[in-house]
């Protein structure tokens, strides 16, 4: 599965994530390898999906903001490769600090999508001193659903002749001959026998469109073919080699990244999900382990290399660390995992306090390792437990609260300028995610 670099395969051994956020993995991973053909709701329980917006709802909405408010402005910046649904940026606020925030890149990934469009709406129609503040300071840009195919992904899970909607990681999308030297590592089927697509967080690349077309400007020495015919493009940089770049096959990757570069942010956000893992060290003998609600990262650069999780002092550094972060940039980053996890852990001992860390290694077909240095943005990941195929919208109200509380605090400490009385070291204070939680349909 894993491919011959040193992290990966020691990040995904000792940790056994990878699994559906960015950080570490490489291509289909541990969470499509514990449920092959199929997610839970292969099982009896039935997944109900009502709760999110579906691709149309979704662009009324927007369209129905974007009338009634004129602070709200609304372009289509895409069409999925699948079903043609249009990709949305809406942007709101006038400020200096410029904040990109992409959600739903993994389309069974529902939850920023739902909190995104009700800041949106709050910061179209809000009157208090604080939404202006945020609209005088900020210019918030924000890319809803990046992945409408995934959102909408229908098939038959249980045989009935129906197709169920579910969600699911990939888009919609062949790859044909011609697309490019090799098929990429990340175009795969899942769940097996459905029509194939590209996992879109790992197909941004570095270098910029105005400078370089991933398509058609390789050279054949940069493609590492494994024995079973895994396909990796590792493009050369500055003296550094940056292992398993994405192609912007997917016109999604490719509105994003044009959406990313228009919008030079400051600050750039995406938010996931992932499986569910327990709190390491919360339980004892009187009180059950805590399940995380949500675990966060920071990209970073060579100022922690000593401090990164998966840290090997053989590996090349810029498969550890970024090294076109600097240090500033990092310390940002920092500080805003770090402000996220304490205005959750301030609600006491409740079901938010038990924030955990997804450990960053750099992932180069990724948003925020591909984009954040170019504008010198401070990146931050969520990752909110349980995918949607998975659980539909079970905890969704939780899901929703933790994110958004995440989402206000950013924004607010940004616009009064509070960010930098952030302990940022404390970050590393943040435990990792513990152990897994297993599905208990995962053998059906
Ligand atoms: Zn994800």
């Amino acid at each position: 599965m894993r491919r011959r670099t040193y992290l990966r395969s020691a990040g995904a051994t000792l940790l056994g994530l990878g699994a559906v956020g960015t950080a570490g993995a490489a291509g289909p991973d541990d969470r499509d390898v514990y449920r092959p053909g199929g997610p839970w709701p292969g099982s009896d329980q039935a997944i109900n999906l009502n709760g999110f917006h579906t691709n149309e709802q979704l662009t009324r909405a927007l369209r129905k903001l974007d009338r009634q408010s004129d602070r709200i402005a609304l372009r289509k910046i895409g069409e999925s490769a699948g079903l043609g649904d249009p990709i949305w940026e809406a942007t709101v606020g006038e400020g200096d600090t410029s904040v990109h925030l992409i959600t739903q890149i993994h389309g069974d990934e529902a939850v920023g999508t739902e909190v995104a469009l009700k800041l949106l709406r709050d910061l179209a129609q809000g009157t208090s001193g604080r939404v202006e503040r945020i609209l005088d300071e900020l210019t918030l840009t924000v890319v809803p659903r990046v992945n409408p195919d995934g959102a909408m992904f229908e098939y038959d899970v249980d045989d009935d002749g129906r197709d169920e909607w579910v969600g699911r990681r990939t888009n919609t999308q062949a790859w044909e001959e011609g697309d490019s030297r090799h098929r990429p590592y990340y175009h795969y089927s899942s769940p097996s026998g459905t029509p194939p697509g590209y996992d879109m967080n790992r197909d941004f690349n570095f270098r910029p469109p105005s400078e370089f077309d991933p398509k058609t400007d390789d050279e054949a020495e940069w493609w590492y073919v494994s024995d079973e015919g895994e396909a990796y493009l590792d493009v050369p940089q500055d003296g550094y080699t940056l292992r398993n770049s994405g192609l912007r096959l997917a016109p999604e990757v490719r509105a994003v990244t044009d959406s990313y570069f228009r919008a030079d942010p400051d600050v750039a956000i995406t938010h996931h999900h992932q499986g569910s893992y327990l709190v390491p060290d919360s339980g004892d003998g009187n009180k059950p382990p805590k399940q995380t609600i949500m675990s966060v990262m920071a990209a970073y650069g060579p100022t922690y290399r000593d401090r990164a999780p998966y840290d090997d002092p053989d590996a090349p550094v810029e498969d550890v660390v970024n090294p076109f972060i600097g240090p500033e940039t990092s310390a940002r980053s920092l500080r805003m995992s770090t402000l996220v996890a304490d205005a959750l852990a301030e609600r006491g001992d409740s079901v938010f306090d038990s924030i955990t860390r997804y450990g960053y290694a750099t992932l180069w077909g990724s948003y925020l390792d591909a984009l954040t240095p170019h504008t010198d943005a401070a990146g931050m990941l969520y990752e909110v437990s349980y995918q949607t195929d998975d659980r539909g919208q079970m905890a969704l109200g939780k899901q929703m609260e933790a994110t958004k509380v995440g989402f206000m605090t950013t924004f607010e400490a940004l616009a009064e300028g509070t960010l930098d009385e952030v302990d940022g070291e404390r970050y590393f204070d943040i435990p990792l995610h513990g152990e897994v939680i297993s599905n208990p349909h995962a053998s059906r």
